[in-house]
């Protein structure tokens, strides 16, 4: 029988949520036998392959190319699940979300301590993604599943949602997987 199919991105996070998931320790040799890795970069499948059963997201949209690899998720996944704070509120990336994006980027590339006035530029290359006004939520974009919160959420919460997900039954996240105080 086939095994069930994952796939992973991180958009505009830190790759901690990624960490987190690897931080399942030796139950990662039961998930290999549970399940096949599509595009991710576990991998470093660069492109799917195969119709996907469960999609994992880390991170917001930040700029135009998360969009592009997000809605690539939402229509290659049969189901998507948003992982930790920034997929699913903007997390730390959202912090400039008050400030206008221009305003942002001067501070950035023009006057902060370590750049010459005189040679601070705004990248601009064409081949380069555009920035969005703002960090947007993955649910702001596509149709999400699941959220797991947690920054990161904890390996044992991201276990027993795929496990889950992966069993077919509901998912049990105890009171203790998703307080962080
Ligand atoms: S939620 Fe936290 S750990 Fe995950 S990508 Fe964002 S900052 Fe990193």
């Amino acid at each position: 029988m086939s095994k069930p199919v994952i796939a992973t991105a991180s958009l505009a996070g830190c790759f901690g949520c990624h960490m987190s998931f690897l931080d399942i320790d030796d139950r990662i040799l039961k998930l290999v036998e549970l399940v096949e890795f599509n595009k991710s970069p576990i991998d470093d499948i660069k492109t799917f392959t195969k119709p996907v059963d469960i999609g994992i997201i880390e991170g917001g949209c930040s700029n135009t190319e998360n969009v592009e690899v997000l809605r690539s998720f939402r229509e290659n996944c049969k189901v998507l699940v948003s992982v930790g704070e920034c997929a699913i509120m903007g997390g730390l990336p959202a912090l400039r979300n008050g400030i206008p994006l221009k305003e942002c980027l001067e501070e950035a590339y023009l006057k902060t301590p370590s750049v010459d006035p005189s040679e601070g530029i705004i990248p601009n290359d064409e081949d380069l993604p555009i920035i969005l006004d703002r960090v947007y939520p993955c649910h702001e974009v596509v149709k999400i599943d699941y959220f797991l919160p947690g920054c990161p959420p904890p390996a044992d919460l991201i276990w027993e949602a795929v496990t889950a997900l992966i069993e077919g039954r509901p998912l049990n996240l105890t009171y203790d997987m998703v307080k962080f105080d």
